[in-house]
C-alpha cells in the first residue's frame, strides 16, 4: 500500500511539478474539479486587469484593430489546434461546446446524403438534444446506442458518427484512432466532442484523419467559467463546410455589409457573430501555460495519479471507471447510494468533487496542478468519510441548483 510518504516522494520526481505553480490554488484544497471547471492560471489575473483598463478602457473600438480582437478566435484557435494536434488554422475558438456541436454535426450531415446520424448513451446529454434538433430539422434520424454497441452500428444507412471521447460520468474513453478509422471505411463522417479530452493527454486529431471536433474551453484548458468552446473542421472539408447559423463574422467581408451571405474561406466561416472578446482573453491567457507542455508527460502522470487513487479506494464505493488507466480519461468515479452527500462532506473537508446522477461521485484528477498527496489525502479523507457516515447529515443531503 502507498503511503502518504511515496506520494509526496512521487511529487519530489514529477517533471511537471512545477507547474502547480502557475495556478491559484487554496493551500486548504484539494481541487478535483477540473475536469469540470479548470483551476484559474495566476497569469489571467494579470492579464485581465490590462485588457479592461487599457484596451477597453483608453484604446476603446481601436482594439478591434490594435489588438486583434477581430482575430482574436482564430489566434485562440491556433493555440488549441496544438493542444489538440490540429493543424493550422483548423480550429477557431466560439460559441459554446452545444452550439458548435450543431454547427459541427449540421454541416456534416450536409455533406451526406445518409440518413443518420448515430450516437452513444454515454455522450453528454446536451449533445444529444443538440443532435436531436439537428436531426429533426433536416429530416434525419437520431439512433443512440450503448458505447460498445457503437462499432457494430455502423452501417452505410449512417451518415455521420458523433461521440464524445471520454464518458462525464464514467471517464470511459472511447478509441478514438480505431473508432475513426471504423467510421470512415464504412463511409461515415466522425465527429468527436473533445471536451474532456482537450488539455487531458493528446488527441492528435489531424494524425487519425479525424473529420471535424469541439470541444470546451473551461474543462482542462483553464479558460474560465463560461469560456468560448471551440470548433475543428479538417482542412479537406472546409471549402464545404456549410455553417447552419449565418453570421456577419462568418462572412467573406463582414465589413462590406452586402444583403446576399457569401461564407469565409477556410475556417473563419465556422464563425457566427462578435467574439466574446473578454472571455476569448481569458482563454488566450490560460492557453499559454500549455506553450512548454508535453502532453504526453500529462497523460502519464494522469494515469498514475488516478491509479493511485484507485489503488486506495475505500471498498464501500464502487468503481465505475474502467479499470485500466488506458482506458480512462483523466478522472476516476464511483459509485454510493449517498454519493451526493458523500461529495458534500468531502467538499465540507476541502477535497472538491462533484457529483452526476444517479449515484457517482466524480473526481478529476487535473495533471497540471494536482499533486500525488493530493490523491493520497482524498482517499484518506474519502475513508474518513464513511467511518463517521457524515453523508447522513442533514446539511450534506440538501441539494443544490449545480451539482
Ligand atoms: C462540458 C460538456 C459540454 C458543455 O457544453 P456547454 O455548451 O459549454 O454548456 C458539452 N458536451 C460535453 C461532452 C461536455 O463534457
Amino acid at each position: 500500500m502507498t503511503t502518504r510518504r511515496d506520494a509526496a516522494a512521487a511529487d519530489q520526481q514529477d517533471p511537471l511539478a512545477v507547474h502547480r505553480e502557475q495556478f491559484r490554488i487554496d493551500p486548504g484544497v484539494v481541487y478535483l474539479d477540473g475536469n469540470s471547471l479548470g483551476a484559474l492560471p495566476v497569469r489571467v489575473e494579470g492579464r485581465v486587469a490590462e485588457v479592461i483598463a487599457e484596451q477597453w478602457g483608453r484604446d476603446l473600438i481601436r482594439s478591434w484593430n490594435k489588438h486583434g480582437w477581430a482575430d482574436l478566435p482564430r489566434t485562440v484557435g491556433d493555440k488549441i489546434g496544438s493542444i489538440i494536434g490540429a493543424e493550422p488554422d483548423s480550429v477557431i475558438a466560439a460559441d459554446s461546446t452545444t452550439v458548435n456541436l450543431y454547427k459541427a454535426v449540421h454541416a456534416a450531415l450536409s455533406m451526406t446524403p445518409r440518413p443518420r446520424i448515430l450516437t452513444d448513451a454515454g455522450n453528454f446529454p446536451t449533445d444529444i438534444y443538440a443532435m436531436s434538433g439537428v436531426a429533426e430539422q433536416l429530416g434525419r434520424e437520431l439512433v443512440i446506442v450503448e458505447p460498445e454497441e457503437v462499432l457494430s452500428s455502423v452501417d452505410d444507412s449512417v451518415g455521420v458518427l458523433a461521440l464524445t471521447q471520454v464518458d462525464y460520468r464514467t471517464g470511459r474513453k472511447h478509441d478514438l484512432a480505431n473508432v475513426t478509422k471504423a467510421a470512415q471505411e464504412s463511409g461515415a463522417l466522425m465527429v468527436w466532442d473533445l471536451a474532456h479530452s482537450a488539455g487531458a493527454f493528446p488527441v492528435d486529431v489531424a494524425a487519425h484523419g479525424v473529420d471535424l471536433a469541439v470541444g470546451c474551453g473551461y474543462k482542462y484548458l483553464n479558460g474560465g467559467p463560461g469560456a468560448p468552446g471551440f470548433i475543428y473542421v479538417a482542412p479537406r472539408h472546409q471549402a464545404r463546410f456549410a455553417n447552419p447559423i449565418r453570421g456577419w463574422w462568418g462572412h467573406t467581408e463582414p465589413f462590406a455589409f452586402r444583403l446576399d451571405f457569401t461564407p469565409a474561406d477556410g475556417i473563419d466561416r465556422a464563425r457566427v457573430g462578435t467574439p466574446h472578446v473578454l472571455s476569448m482573453l481569458v482563454l488566450d491567457a490560460a492557453l499559454d501555460v500549455f506553450a512548454d507542455i508535453d502532453l504526453r508527460l500529462v497523460e502519464a502522470k494522469s494515469r498514475r495519479l488516478s491509479s493511485l487513487f484507485i489503488d486506495l479506494l475505500d471498498s464501500r464505493v464502487e468503481l465505475a471507471s474502467p479499470a485500466h488507466a488506458s482506458q480512462r480519461g483523466s478522472q476516476v468515479s464511483v459509485r454510493h447510494p449517498d454519493a451526493y452527500a458523500v461529495v458534500q462532506a468531502l467538499i465540507g473537508r476541502g477535497v472538491i468533487g462533484d457529483f452526476r446522477m444517479p449515484d457517482i461521485a466524480r473526481f478529476g484528477f487535473a495533471p497540471l496542478y494536482v499533486r500525488y498527496v493530493d490523491a493520497w489525502d482524498a482517499a484518506d479523507q474519502l475513508r474518513a468519510v464513511l467511518d463517521a457516515e457524515e453523508w447522513a447529515a442533514p446539511e450534506h443531503r440538501r441539494r443544490a441548483q449545480v451539482t
